[in-house]
């Protein structure tokens, strides 16, 4: 009785597991290919007004050029702001909104370099990388704001300083190659993607940026090299 108690509590406790390791992502995932724009963008401008209460719209002239290269019906509008925060950061929350830190915007004097950098941002809106990570990084929270039809309790507790989301193996490759085909459709010079990584990858060298950043853009030469290429054909 005892050893079939044992086996049961296991067996709940390995079915609790195997949907909590495998089940939530997929929901999550699932959720995030769904949810309605309108509740993304609820979500994505609390987040923003968390990350950088006082950032200020820019390069808005850059946004508008890119906008004109997307697709014909697509939703999604961008609010892109600066911070004066001097990390060497930006962050796409879902639906649009965009912050760019100061050292990131610094270092884009070029106006094509300020599109590359976006037209990379507005990747992860437009794939949903952002709404995904969200979902995953919080996928109990999610699921209950789901079933209650109640985004601003996911708000609440996603917003709680999150200046980075963690995106999933491969959103980044996507997101730059996107970029690279988004900046030549808005007439940008696509080259200036692998430019614009080329001066992110020097910045985090002279910054002596913490390893984690490295060890969490291991890929980035690599992602010279193919944006390089994607550009030059
Ligand atoms: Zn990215």
């Amino acid at each position: 009785m005892l050893l079939a108690l044992g086996a049961l509590v296991g067996a709940a406790g390995f079915g609790v597991y195997g949907i909590w390791t495998w089940g939530l992502p997929w929901v999550a995932d699932a959720a995030a290919r769904v949810v309605p724009v309108e509740w993304e963008q609820k979500l994505g401008e609390a987040m923003m007004t968390s990350v950088a209460p006082g950032a200020q719209p820019c390069w808005g002239d850059v946004v508008r050029q890119l906008e004109g290269g997307l697709p014909e019906g697509n939703p999604y509008r961008f609010d892109v702001r600066c911070a004066a925060e001097k990390e060497v950061n930006a962050f796409a929350a879902p639906g649009g909104s965009i912050v760019v830190f100061e050292g990131i915007r610094s270092r884009m004097g070029r106006r094509e370099l300020a599109a590359a950098v976006l037209a990379h941002e507005m990747q992860h809106v437009l794939k949903r990388h952002s709404m995904r990570a969200v979902f995953r990084g919080f996928a109990l929270q999610a699921l209950f704001a789901v079933l209650l039809g109640d985004v601003s309790s996911l708000g609440a507790q996603v917003v709680g300083g999150v200046t980075a989301l963690h995106y999933q193996r491969g959103d980044e490759e996507e997101a730059d190659r996107e970029a690279v085909l988004l900046m030549t459709r808005a007439g940008f010079d696509p080259r200036a993607v692998s430019e614009m990584l080329v001066v992110l990858r020097d910045a985090t060298r002279e910054s002596g940026a913490p390893p984690e950043w490295l060890s969490s853009h291991p890929d980035l030469e690599r992602r010279i090299v193919e944006t390089r290429r994607l550009a030059g054909r």
